[in-house]
């Protein structure tokens, strides 16, 4: 955002590479241009002397240069020396520091070259600073106007996605595609709004403008939960004309042993399964389970999220509502969204429900993308005959040449890391009239305030409290340097007959530079541990080894005959080794918060106290980035899942809804729902809604699809 614009310019995307980014970015139609609001402004209406820059200030010069040269002492940058003043060069001097520099910018700042420079001033004993300040030639008009700067992406500059953005409005507002769809007269019209601000004027209070409180962020908040209210209401009308198979439960108090005896409706098999169980459920597992169970006995389909924080016990909960599909004679689809998970759910629930179904004659059936021919061509038999009552894999479960003959379930879990497309092939699953109950999982809990809105038509089952026996993890943030004591600390767990995780980050872009690091760190860690401890086992699990060793690798680590396990991220979700006591991440900065609250949740869930590693690096400037400093805090302040995911968005902010939208779910963009005068806009969308459906669908249609890119959706609608 601060690269200048010169050197941007010599690096101007080719236009798909810019489509595509601006598309990541959900930039598609005018209107998306139009909609794309400003994070912040930027003041570039005056100009500042160097002599009056405070600390820490943003500031706008002028000046000449009067050195510039490549250092390498220590970490290579390019330094320039620049002199403000009037005339130029009279007055303060200012160092200008750049980590990342190309021959262009050596002949842009050459010395006598006169600039206008804006950046950061910092002040030291040494003097003035500035840190990748921009910079293009001095002179030239002053803004008019404050210059809005926009959330962007990697690789696609400030001044490229402004002129698409003002490009944009200018086309959608000639076009009338901002004509009113309903009238506030207290506040400014949706164009009025939208042309203030992108352009706002210097009188505007910036402050108001940032804050989101000015009338014309009231107008695009109103909109949008307008937009918001009026989507989900719709998909309940639809989804009320949907039909589902009913599951009859067998009126018997939870946890109790059924007699032997059954019936036709409903078998017994949720309370068998209960009591082959190793544990009682938690009140928490009883309450949700309840909830569940009573929307399968209806004849509309449940569109229902389980969340509950990492090791909370959704499985089980998952499994007693297979139960009641299967005791009611149909089939149930279970669909995760990695090998390993399928393989360990596959394991879990083969053995507590496999013998209850064989003694039916039914069975459960595996799918994956990576199986044998043979095997696959087995398994889809079983299903088309019914069979298999019960069907666990990967998203190949949705795959078209699989054919069920009574789907009336299906559960997703970890439902946040599956796109729109294979949730719309999900939808297509149902057999005529009929469409299976949805049953999605979740870790990421969604904060109450979220939830409240986003899941208007989704209802909401939260696992609370988590089994007994849990110890606290304790969090330990180590600076990459001192690994040796990390490692001291594995000899000291492996000792103890512990076992430990080793997580390496995995960055698509770079895949085969992150396998090389994970295989130099797993070869570093062997040698280590082979000194202090020669009968260690250390392991490398990773998405190139093939799925069989794959599985005889974590079958080995579960039997603790390998007791550390260095991997990329594929044991991210579902591993469930009690033993393992030790979860090391390493370039820990890398990763999201929700990512790294579900890794350091494998560990934690035995009797011995369990910690967390997070190890990091800084980046060429020597630095953490605030975010990724704002995560490894979080991480160390609280282990509370509900915490967690409330301090993420607050780290993410506006770009969270990018992620999100990706994954087939808008997130609010504007409105925020933990401020008060925001909550009375949701009040009055709320009631808004349902008039204007009723007495303008026109128009509410026309709503809809303006703040809604074509094809996705509220999340939940
Ligand atoms: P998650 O919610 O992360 O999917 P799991 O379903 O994998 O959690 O459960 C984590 C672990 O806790 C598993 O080993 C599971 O068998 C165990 N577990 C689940 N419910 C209970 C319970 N009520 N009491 C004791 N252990 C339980
Ligand atoms: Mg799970």
């Amino acid at each position: 955002m601060s690269a200048s614009s010169i050197v941007n310019s010599a690096q101007k995307p080719t236009p798909t590479y810019a489509q595509k980014a601006l598309a990541k970015l959900g930039l598609v139609r005018d209107i998306d241009f139009a909609l794309h609001l400003p994070l912040r402004y930027e003041d570039e209406t005056h100009m500042t002397a160097l002599r009056d820059a405070r600390h820490g200030e943003t500031v706008q010069i002028e000046a000449v240069v009067t050195s510039c040269e490549i250092q390498s002492k220590g970490k290579r940058q390019l330094v320039v020396t620049v002199v403000d003043g009037e005339p130029l060069g009279r007055g303060v001097a200012c160092t200008l520091r750049f980590f990342n520099f190309y021959p262009s910018h050596q002949r842009a700042l050459a010395v006598g070259e006169r600039l206008r420079i804006r950046g950061e001033v910092k002040r030291s004993l040494l003097g003035l600073s500035m840190l990748h300040p921009s910079f293009k030639p001095a002179g030239g008009d002053l803004a008019q106007v404050l210059t809005a700067v926009y959330p962007t992406s990697a690789g696609l500059p400030q001044g490229y996605i402004r002129k698409a953005v003002w490009g944009g409005l200018l086309r959608a507002t000639q076009r009338g595609d901002l004509s009113e769809t309903l009238a506030l007269p207290q506040l400014p019209s949706l164009q009025a709004a939208l042309e203030l601000l992108h352009h706002p004027t210097p009188d505007v209070s910036v402050a108001t403008l940032e804050d989101r409180s000015h009338p014309a962020w009231q107008r695009l908040k109103a909109e949008e939960l307008l937009a918001q209210q009026l989507s989900q209401l719709q998909a309940r009308r639809e989804r009320a004309k949907m039909r589902a198979h009913t599951l009859p439960v067998r009126i018997a108090p939870v946890g109790i042993r059924p007699s032997t005896s059954s019936d036709r409706t409903a078998d017994g098999l949720p309370e068998q399964l209960l009591g082959v169980l190793p544990f009682a459920l938690t009140h928490a597992q009883e309450r949700v389970q309840r909830e569940i169970a009573t929307d399968l006995t209806q004849s509309k389909p449940m569109n229902r999220l389980l969340q509950g924080d990492v090791g909370s016990g959704k499985t089980v909960v998952a499994a007693l509502a297979a139960a009641q599909c299967i005791a009611a004679g149909c089939q149930c689809a279970l669909m995760v969204p990695t090998e390993i998970l399928a393989q360990q759910h596959f394991a879990k629930l083969v053995g507590w429900l496999e013998p209850l179904l064989a003694a039916r004659g039914l069975s459960v059936a595996w799918l994956s993308g990576t199986q044998k021919t043979k095997e696959r061509r087995e398994m889809l038999a079983k299903i088309a005959s019914g069979e298999a009552a019960l069907v666990v894999g990967t998203h190949a479960i949705i795959q078209n040449k699989v054919t069920f003959t009574k789907l009336a379930l299906v559960i997703v879990d970890e439902q946040h890391r599956f796109g729109v497309a294979q949730r719309l092939a999900l939808k297509e699953k149902t057999q005529g009239t009929m469409h299976p109950h949805l049953l999605m999982m979740s870790a990421t809990p969604i904060p109450r305030t979220l939830a409240m809105s986003y899941y208007a038509d989704l209802d909401v089952s939260t696992i609370d409290e988590l089994p007994p026996g849990r110890t606290p993890i304790v969090t330990k943030i180590v600076a990459m340097a001192k690994r040796d004591e990390v490692v001291r600390r594995i000899i000291d767990q492996l000792k103890a007959g512990r076992q430990v995780y080793w997580v390496c980050p995995l960055i698509e872009e770079s895949e085969a530079v992150d396998l090389v690091n994970a295989t130099e760190t797993h070869a570093a860690l062997q040698a280590a541990l082979h000194r202090a401890l020669p009968s260690a086992r250390v392991a490398l699990l990773h998405s190139k080894v093939p799925a069989l060793e794959k599985k005889a690798l974590m079958q080995a680590f579960e039997k603790n005959d390998v007791q550390v396990l260095v991997s990329t991220t594929v044991i991210e979700v579902g591993v469930d080794v009690p033993n393992a006591t030790l979860m090391v991440i390493e370039h820990a900065e890398r990763f999201g918060l929700a990512q790294l609250h579900q890794l350091r949740g494998r560990v934690g869930r035995g009797l011995a106290a369990s910690a967390c590693v997070l190890l990091y690096a800084t980046n060429d400037s020597g630095k953490l980035g605030d975010a990724a400093k704002a995560r490894l805090k979080a991480m160390v302040d609280t282990t509370d899942g509900f915490e967690i995911a409330r301090r993420d968005l607050h780290i993410r902010g506006p770009g969270e809804f990018l992620g999100a939208r990706q994954s087939g779910a808008q997130m609010l963009r504007f409105a925020d729902l933990s401020q008060a005068p925001d909550q009375a806009w949701l009040k009055w969308a709320q009631a808004t809604a349902p008039v204007m459906l009723d007495s303008a669908p026109q128009m509410a249609a026309r709503h809809i699809e303006r703040w809604l890119p074509s094809g996705a959706s509220f999340m939940g609608a």
